[in-house]
């Protein structure tokens, strides 16, 4: 099990505002011994970011009130959201997206739909490093 350097289990944000695709991801981590904390718009991601403080934030791009790139651009300049690696899933498969999520300040990026057997393993080496 991934543990924190308090010996908890590491907390993962997962902002989506599919439901269904939301309890997929929850489900598939927290079977894996992650912690899991939900967001369903960018005001609820930026909230739950800044109160919760997760280990890695797994942020969809098209969300309403603010989009997941605004959302990672306004968390990345806060000094405290730094190292915190920011992953962007999109279901645009479109030329571009990419570097619009790198430009915006995401470590990395997962192109929807999610494969639920990839997924544990995507996300292992960002939370590796601190
Ligand atoms: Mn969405």
């Amino acid at each position: 099990m991934e543990e924190n350097e308090k010996g908890l289990p590491k907390k993962i944000l997962i902002v989506e505002d599919n439901q269904d695709s939301r309890e997929l991801v929850v489900k598939i981590l927290k079977n894996r011994g992650y912690q899991l904390i939900e967001a369903v718009d960018g005001e609820d991601a930026l909230e739950k970011a800044i109160t919760e403080r997760p280990d890695l934030i797994l942020m969809d791009i098209s969300i309403p009130k603010i989009d997941g790139y605004e959302v990672t651009r306004m968390l990345k300049s806060r000094k405290e959201f730094k190292y915190t690696p920011i992953i962007a899933l999109t279901a645009h498969a479109m030329k571009g997206d990419r570097e619009k999520a790198m430009e915006s300040g995401c470590e990395g990026y997962i192109a929807k739909p999610i494969n639920i057997h990839e997924l544990p393993e995507q996300i292992k080496p960002y939370l590796k490093e601190k």
